[in-house]
């Protein structure tokens, strides 16, 4: 069975790419690669063993993308393909909708146009609100902060219509926390363009070399340690809940979103404790300010996932770590060397 996988090239594209050639599916990629490098593909290829066709299509070239669906025996859609960064999204909110809601649209109408209707969507945990709640269950109140959120809820209002005007359609959104670490390979893995935003990419560059100090973004938030805390996960456990999302939407119509986390959290300097240990590297650091827009807490609730797609993280954080370090170690300028 052939799946069309956008955004095959990104970190969680690539990964699942993995995933879903071991589990015996047969891929097809498009990719524009405006963030991210054919060269993830060639090693995606080199750890699986198997070939598979790339087009450098964007999904808003809708007649470069029918003539995939035209050459390709499609079944299901995997949709990452998107811009992620958050300020740049606060920076150029036109440019977020026209690539992340625009694109969409265009993949789904080109879906339609070709009779397919089964689609995992690469949703996020930003779509919730703050929320003083944990954990964040599928139910929980919506309501994203900045551009980059709202494209995400916007486009899962839009499949919403979509399966409600379409009865064969089926959907799953995946809501993802905080997806950290790397193939065990060390062959694949984050690529972030410019200084890293989120963690964990910011902690292995700075134990390579590249970064000289980590800035913990406020230690007087409402926690134990006073650190921010996250629901780190795994990003093979992240690419195996695609192999299980892609089965349920197989079987059955309607969408469901689901969480994708450990439904645990860890705090900044947990994680950076775990770091250290997982590697024998000091990180040096300091406390600077909060950053804008932090909520203190965020962990998902993840029974809907398990009960329902059969799917649960089995990764921990030190297994996170030591895969995240063997990526950045192997791979000191990530895919440009
Ligand atoms: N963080 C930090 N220093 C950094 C990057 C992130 O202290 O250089 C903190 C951040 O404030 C948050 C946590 O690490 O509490 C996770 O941040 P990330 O950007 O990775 O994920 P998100 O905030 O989107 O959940």
């Amino acid at each position: 069975m052939t799946i069309l996988v956008t955004g095959g090239a990104g970190y969680i594209g690539s990964h699942t790419c993995v995933a879903l050639v071991e589990a015996g599916y047969d891929l097809v990629v498009v990719d524009s690669f405006a963030n991210s490098r054919p060269e993830a593909l060639g090693r995606v290829q080199q750890i699986t063993g198997r070939e598979f066709p790339v087009y450098p299509v964007d999904l808003l070239d809708e007649r470069g993308l029918d003539a995939v669906f035209e050459a390709q025996p499609v079944e299901a859609v995997i949709h990452f393909a998107a811009l992620k960064a958050v300020g740049e999204s606060v920076a150029d909110p036109l440019r977020y909708y026209r690539n992340n809601v625009g694109g969409s649209i265009s993949l789904f109408q080109t879906m339609e146009r070709h009779g397919v209707t089964r689609l995992v969507f690469s949703s996020s945990a930003t779509v919730y609100g703050a929320a003083e709640q944990m954990p964040l269950t599928e139910e929980s109140p919506l309501g994203p902060v900045n551009p980059y959120g709202r494209t995400k809820w916007m486009v899962e209002q839009i499949l919403r219509d979509q399966c409600a005007a379409r009865p064969d359609w089926s959907v799953a959104l995946l809501r993802y926390f905080n997806p950290v670490g790397a193939h065990a390979s060390g062959r694949i893995g984050e690529d972030p363009s410019g200084v890293p935003n989120n963690l964990l990419p910011y902690v292995t560059q700075v134990a390579v070399g590249r970064l000289e100090q980590l800035t913990i973004h406020g230690d007087d938030y409402p926690t134990p340690d006073g650190t921010c805390i996250r629901d780190y996960v795994h990003v093979m456990d992240i690419a195996e809940g695609h192999v299980n999302a892609l089965q349920h939407v197989l079987m059955t119509t309607g969408i469901e979103a689901f969480n994708l986390g450990t439904g645990r959290g860890s705090s900044v300097l947990e994680v950076v404790a775990a770091f250290e240990a997982a590697t024998g590297i000091d990180i040096p650091r300091r406390v600077g300010p909060r950053r804008n827009g932090d909520a203190p807490v965020s962990y998902a609730g993840v029974d809907k996932a398990k009960q329902q797609l059969g799917w649960q993280a089995k990764r921990d954080l030190t297994e996170m770590c030591a895969d995240a370090w063997r990526w950045q170690r192997e791979n000191p300028q990530g895919y440009g060397v």
